[in-house]
């Protein structure tokens, strides 16, 4: 079954799931820590996982004359393998996360085609952010300047078309296409009008489902789904939750993510640093029980692969 059935079965019976959202081992690392993150969740029978996609790095060298050497690195590999194999182990959908940054057309196809042949069937199609080294997102040279053509190669595949046009007959990928929205504005968008259109053209492309960029204050969902829904948005827009685990946070999150954070949860952690965690799980629980309420199929938790609050918040709501 792909995430899209999921979430209309879900609409269907009225009764909301959850997913969440890790990171790929660093370089290095083995896929047991994903597994520990993964493993207390379970038992509550999470809708899917998605699973992010890291772009190149920069890393310099001083070589012994004094002069630098470059390398691309890539600290975060494996996107497609490890969704694989946490598909493969738990028998649960995975969503692994594709991006046009640092990738050509001919690169993102035979990703594409490696998650067909490993039984991956649905994708995040998402544009990714600039490189380290540069001042604003450059496409690759031969790839995408925008999330909504990467939707329309996938969209194309799905239906026999390649990048060459060479192959006629062929068998046809069935991939599932989920995009991101941000209740806040793309912080890269001229305004808010714009940026629903963006998001428009992506659904009009093939994609399926919304996921939200984060956000601490429901109304910001509520108010972004009708402004969408005015657009002609008519797909499920999934909220996207992060529970804030420390005081960094109130800083961290809005200069990395263009979100704000409510002053009443400001003022709570600022008042009770040593507090962070709880009262950023307590605000997620919270939130997360108006927006079942409010009749949200799917509740998608960002963990940066840390899950211990994601438990105390599923074992509390599902
Ligand atoms: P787009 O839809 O291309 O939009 C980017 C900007 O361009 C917006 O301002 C939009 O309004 C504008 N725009 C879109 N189309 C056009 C057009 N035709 N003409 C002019 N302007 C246009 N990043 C990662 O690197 N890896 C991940 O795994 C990852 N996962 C994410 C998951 C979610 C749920 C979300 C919300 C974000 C995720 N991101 C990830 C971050 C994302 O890559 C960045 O927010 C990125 O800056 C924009 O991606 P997008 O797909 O929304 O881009």
């Amino acid at each position: 079954m792909n995430v899209v059935d999921i979430i209309h079965e879900a609409i269907a019976a009225k009764q909301t799931r959850f997913a969440f959202e890790l990171l790929p081992p660093l370089k290095g690392d083995g896929s047991q820590k994903i597994f520990a993150a993964i493993e207390p969740l379970m038992p509550y029978r999470p809708a899917y996982i998605n699973i992010t996609f890291h772009r190149e790095g920069i890393k310099e060298t001083v070589r012994e004359d004094g002069s630098i050497e470059w390398h691309v690195v890539r600290r975060r590999p494996g996107t497609v393998g490890i969704s694989a194999a946490i598909q493969h182990r738990y028998g649960v959908e995975v969503v692994p996360h594709l991006i046009c940054g640092g990738l050509s057309k001919y690169d993102i196809e035979d990703t594409l085609i490696d998650m067909d042949f490993l039984g991956l069937h649905n994708v995040l199609a998402l544009r990714g952010d600039k490189s380290q080294n540069e001042r604003r997102f450059m496409p690759h040279p031969q790839g995408h300047a925008h999330a909504v053509d990467l939707v329309r190669q996938i969209d194309d595949m799905n239906h026999g078309r390649f990048i060459d046009g060479e192959v006629e007959e062929c068998h046809h990928s069935k991939f599932s296409i989920g995009v991101a929205g941000y209740p806040e504005v793309h912080f890269e968008a001229r305004d808010t009008t714009a940026d629903i259109a963006h998001l428009k053209a992506k659904i009009d492309a093939g994609a399926e489902y919304v996921i939200t960029q984060m956000f601490f204050d429901n109304r910001k969902y509520f108010d972004f789904v009708r402004r969408c829904r005015e657009a002609g948005i008519t797909v499920p827009i999934i909220p996207g939750l992060k529970p804030l685990s420390t005081p960094r946070h109130l800083e961290v999150l809005p200069e990395t993510f263009s979100v704000t954070i409510p002053e009443e949860l400001t003022r709570e952690v600022k008042a009770h640093p040593e507090s962070a965690r709880e009262i950023g799980t307590e605000w997620t629980i919270t939130k997360s029980r108006e927006l079942m309420a409010a009749g949200v199929p799917v509740l998608h938790y960002y963990t940066m692969s840390r899950t211990t609050n994601i438990q105390k918040i599923v074992s509390t709501l599902f």
